[in-house]
């Protein structure tokens, strides 16, 4: 690990213009990343450019910094990049548009998904909870000063991919490194208020909605949200609300699962998993990736149930193959 990071330093200090990309359906982990690494970078006066070739969905547009610097794809056409850095994205797809510039740039991919394609020329994919902990090593180790707003970012990542410190990915190092990011000014009070308590009530009718559709098969929960479940409440689909962790909390289910159509016929399937069951393997199988247990894939069908029914069946048929 220290001899990547030492590579990817020097790969940083032979260069000035560097963009930082992170991955389509940016989550909470990837806007951290991309604002943590851009905010460090521009503290040892590097001249970057922080994209996201997607919408970013409402409730972390409103987080401190992400309308000032994390901009479109329109934003690289002309800039002179020599680096590009790609945080928490496992596959060239996950970047969108942005990887046709890997052609004209070096590359550097961090990432913590263990389905990740090594796609950059210096590749850092390893086992944390979240992206935002390497980055905040990679910072460190380039003498980045801490303040409270890079704090603060830097941390929403480690909050949000541990489900704020409570999946089996909270390990000692994640509290470590929150302890860390806390005595340095890092406000885990306006991250929680911003991404916990800041539903809007469309969401909460649509849930309504959302159960009235869902179906329990054993132990597997899964439902959906349609377009036409969205406009029904205003909600445009790059705001449309993750359901996913309600369905596992269920008592007796060990993955659950939400179908989430983002245009018309283009279904995003998120998947979840409690204790023991890997549904990594099945977003795989899908032509997606992601973590032993939060995985997803995006299938483009006319036959919801159809889809519903043959991720089901996967999911069975690995079940069956394990030895409990
Ligand atoms: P989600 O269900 O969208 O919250 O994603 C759960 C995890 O799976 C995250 O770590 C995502 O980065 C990953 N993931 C979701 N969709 C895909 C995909 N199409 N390809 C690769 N990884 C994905
Ligand atoms: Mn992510
Ligand atoms: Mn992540």
């Amino acid at each position: 690990m220290i001899r990547t990071l030492e590579a990817i330093v020097g790969e940083i200090n032979k260069v000035k213009n560097i963009i930082v990309v992170g991955h389509i359906m940016p989550d909470g982990d990837d806007i951290s990343s991309v604002l943590a690494l851009t905010m460090g970078l521009e503290k040892i006066g590097k001249n970057v450019r922080a994209v996201i070739d997607d919408d970013i969905p409402g409730y972390l547009e409103e987080f401190p910094f992400v309308k000032e610097k994390i901009k479109s794809y329109d934003c690289i056409s002309k800039f002179p990049a020599e680096l590009i850095i790609s945080v928490d994205a496992s596959s060239p797809d996950r970047i969108g548009r942005v990887y046709d510039h890997f052609k004209f740039a070096r590359s550097i991919v961090i990432d913590h998904h263990a389905t990740n394609t090594y796609f950059g020329n210096v590749n850092w994919v390893d086992k944390f909870g979240a992206t935002a902990q390497m980055v905040l090593r990679l910072n460190k180790m380039l003498e980045v000063e801490y303040d409270e707003d890079l704090a603060t970012v830097n941390l929403l990542g480690i909050a949000t991919d541990t489900g704020f410190f409570k999946y089996s990915n909270t390990d000692a190092v994640v509290f470590e490194d929150v302890a860390w990011l806390v005595k340095n000014g890092g406000n885990i009070g306006l991250i929680s208020n911003m991404i916990l308590e800041n539903k809007p009530l469309e969401h909460l009718l649509l849930y309504k909605d959302f159960l009235n559709e869902m179906k329990i098969d054993n132990n597997i929960a899964y439902s959906h949200i349609t377009l036409d479940m969205l406009n029904k409440y205003d909600i445009l689909p790059k705001d449309s609300p993750s359901f996913v962790g309600e369905l596992r909390s269920i008592k007796g289910i060990e993955v659950a699962i939400t179908f989430s159509e983002g245009e018309p016929n283009v279904y995003h399937v998120s998947m979840r998993s409690k204790d023991w069951f890997d549904v990594s393997k099945v977003a795989v199988a899908f032509g997606g990736g992601g973590h032993p247990r939060a995985a997803g894939f995006s299938k483009e069908t006319d036959n919801l149930e159809k889809l519903e029914k043959e991720t089901v069946n996967a999911i069975k048929n690995l079940m069956e193959s394990y030895e409990k």
